[in-house]
């Protein structure tokens, strides 16, 4: 008789595709189960793992950074493998992975960013917040990007979190990035930037805004910086006013924003400015292509069906003049080479994390998704740790019905042997501590947190020995 999946004669094997928090969590979470025997790969497009954590949270956030311990003692569990630096869909696809893994859990995040549709969003000085948040971070497809900061004035579109990170990285003194682990490249441009203000432009009211109030909080600590929001933007409709007896966050992002509306300095060398009730209708462009200008419309808020608040143009405009401009206005999931794409809500096609065949919306044995991949771009880091909970859930009450890989497919070695007959220079844990060394080590010298490896070859050669810096 064949043996139960998650059994010592027949362990789960399971492939993670993406080391972000996500994936770390569907991991943690199956290692937690006492009963169950299981085996786990984490594959990762780039050499590093943690994701988001390492590119995107904020280089001044630091201790949130500090995450990544959790996540390393996961992959020092002798029941899990990293394999670094292969891409799934090209170097390995997901016919192999299904061959090879009982289960496999889809934790690739969003890559991309979401669209505004107005005319100009793509003139030269106008650019997705994710991708500025990739340069200063040392993301290796930005890292080598040229941002123009020798105008006065930036406008970051969008009341996030991430409106939020971009625009302080804006007006922070570089000397205090500079004991960050900021990418040189960045902290050189931003030691000459002329940028004097930046203005962030919420189309809702400020009831409705999306960033956290710490992080909020911290723009009126920030050394050298004028906060600035105009006291009509918070005047507030009976709606929002309503909102904010049921929504804490909201109500002490309004309390915050009355503290910066009544206590006004002009004196200080940078100015953030906050607005509300106002969207970007068009990016206007000088005689060479770029920004200029951003024209904008004021907008009030109008309940729809089902009772949201929505923004709504009252067709009065103006027009602020920017030399950057940053659209913070969200991430957006890519699809997967073979796996099943909702092309409206820009996510793996899923219910509860299983993922479903799109014709029928039958699940598809074996095949999960967990993270911003799974529900969208929204939460903190904790926020995908009961995601990722849940979606084991599922798969634990899936595998006694499972076939399984077939007992000649059970091997991991045969992982190493596929990835080597198609010649993928992959990394494993060990490889990648060899480059986390390397790097805090640089960062020693100069009293930094680290000194990041912006490049993949670059990366593999300090793993390899063969680095000549
Ligand atoms: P987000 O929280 O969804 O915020 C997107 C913002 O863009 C909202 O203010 C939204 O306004 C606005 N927006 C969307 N479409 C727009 C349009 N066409 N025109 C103008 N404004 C538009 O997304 P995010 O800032 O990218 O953050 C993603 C997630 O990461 C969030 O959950 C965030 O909290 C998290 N994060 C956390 C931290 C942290 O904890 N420190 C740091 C960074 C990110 P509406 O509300 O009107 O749609």
């Amino acid at each position: 008789m064949e043996h139960a999946l998650g059994t010592v004669a027949r362990p789960l094997r399971v492939a993670i595709i993406g080391a972000g928090p996500a994936g770390f969590y569907a991991a943690e979470a199956l290692l937690k189960q006492p009963s169950l025997t299981v085996s786990i790969d984490i594959f990762n497009h780039f050499p590093y793992p943690y994701g988001l954590v390492r590119d995107g949270v904020a280089p001044d956030h630091q201790s949130i950074k500090a995450v990544t311990r959790v996540y390393d003692k996961i992959l020092q569990d002798p029941r899990v493998r990293y394999f670094g630096n292969v891409t799934f869909g090209s170097d390995i696809t997901r016919d192999e992975i299904l061959r090879l893994y009982d289960q496999v859990v889809y934790a690739v995040g969003a890559q991309s960013d979401r669209h505004m549709d107005i005319p100009g969003e793509d003139l030269d000085g106008s650019f997705p917040a994710t991708i500025f948040v990739g340069w200063y971070n040392g993301h290796p497809d930005y890292a080598d990007l040229d941002f123009d900061l020798s105008g006065e004035r930036a406008v970051v579109i969008g009341v996030g979190n991430v409106a939020v990170d971009v625009a302080r990285i804006l007006v922070r003194d570089p000397d205090e990035l500079a004991a960050t682990d900021i990418s040189d490249v960045a902290l050189e441009r931003l030691r000459h930037s002329k940028i004097r203000e930046v203005v962030i432009l919420g189309r809702r009211g400020p009831a409705q805004a999306a960033f956290t109030s710490q992080e909020l909080k911290e723009f009126g600590e920030l050394k050298g910086v004028n906060v600035i929001v105009d006291p009509a933007d918070l005047q507030l409709d009976p709606d929002s006013q309503e909102m904010l007896a049921n929504d804490r966050v909201a109500a002490r992002n309004v309390d915050l924003l009355r503290g910066y509306a009544t206590h006004i300095s002009h004196d200080r060398p940078r100015t953030l400015r906050i607005r509300f009730l106002v969207s970007p209708v068009e990016l206007i462009s000088d005689q060479l292509g770029s920004v200029k200008a951003v024209r904008i419309e004021r907008n009030r808020l109008e309940k729809n069906r089902q009772g949201k608040l929505l923004s709504r143009g009252i067709g009065e405009y103006e027009v602020l003049p920017a030399t950057l401009v940053l659209r913070s206005v969200g991430y957006r999931s890519v699809p997967l080479r073979g796996v099943p794409f909702d092309d409206t809500t820009y996510t793996i096609m899923n219910i509860g994390g299983r993922v479903v065949d799109p014709h029928d919306t039958e699940p598809l044995p074996g095949e999960y998704v967990v993270g911003w991949a799974k529900r969208g771009p929204n939460g903190i880091i904790g926020t995908n740790k009961p995601d990722a909970v849940a979606t084991v859930q599922a798969m634990l009450a899936d595998a006694p019905t499972l076939l399984g890989v077939s007992d000649d497919n059970r091997d991991p070695a045969r992982v190493d042997a596929l990835l080597q007959a198609k010649g993928i220079d992959y990394v494993s844990f060990e490889d990648w501590q060899v480059l986390d060394r390397h790097e805090t080590e640089r960062g020693l010298k100069t009293g930094r947190p680290r000194v990041k490896v912006t490049s993949v070859p670059e990366m593999l050669a300090v793993i390899r020995g063969q680095a000549t810096t």
